[in-house]
């Protein structure tokens, strides 16, 4: 695996600061999204009124949204009730499996650089969405304090990334994820 593909496209503290018109106007049209300390933080069920905006508002300007976790069909379908949302449980991010399910349960059929994948994790989210060629948003985890074992362990790895590509893409590292690994 290229030390590129954990470098996404580009990274915000939070989903709110992702200026999504101009995605829109950039062409895109189908926002993949990560749940778990992207969108709610691990341990609560629920969306809060504000991303219930968010998503509303994407929605509005004409993207389609889905959801694509590697988390269980109950956490999943749960939020999928709440938000109205298509989604993808057990995705098995990175793997490209779920994002393929994503592509196929959506009501058109995208192509790759119409396609948006946002998530908190590079190891998951970014790895996987550089790999299939979808555009990577990578935002702050909302709480780390609250990620699992897994993302953990995960976390881990991420951190021995991060210094490769700060050793051979200082500019990137810095643009990219400077913040993220010292948030
Ligand atoms: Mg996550």
């Amino acid at each position: 695996m290229a030390l590129k593909h954990y470098i996404p496209n580009i990274t915000y503290k939070s989903i709110f600061e992702i200026d999504f018109l101009a995605y829109y106007e950039q062409g895109f049209r189908l926002v993949l999204l990560d749940i778990d300390n992207t969108i709610i933080k691990y341990d609560q069920a629920l969306a809060d009124t504000d991303t219930l905006k968010l998503l509303e508002s994407i929605k509005t300007l004409g993207f389609e949204v889905i959801l694509i976790s590697n988390n269980n069909r109950k956490r999943v379908s749960l939020v999928m009730e709440q938000t109205k949302l298509k989604g993808v449980w057990f995705a098995l991010k990175p793997l490209k499996k779920g994002f393929k399910k994503a592509l196929k349960i959506a009501t058109k059929d995208y192509p790759i650089n119409e396609v948006i994948n946002i998530g908190d994790q590079i190891m998951t989210d970014v790895k996987g969405g550089e790999k299939i060629g979808f555009f990577t948003i990578l935002v702050h985890p909302i709480e780390r304090g609250t990620d699992t074992r897994s993302t953990r362990i995960n976390r881990f790895f991420e951190r021995k990334i991060i210094k490769k590509i700060k050793s051979k893409y200082p500019a990137l590292y810095e643009q990219r994820l400077k913040d993220y690994e010292e948030m």
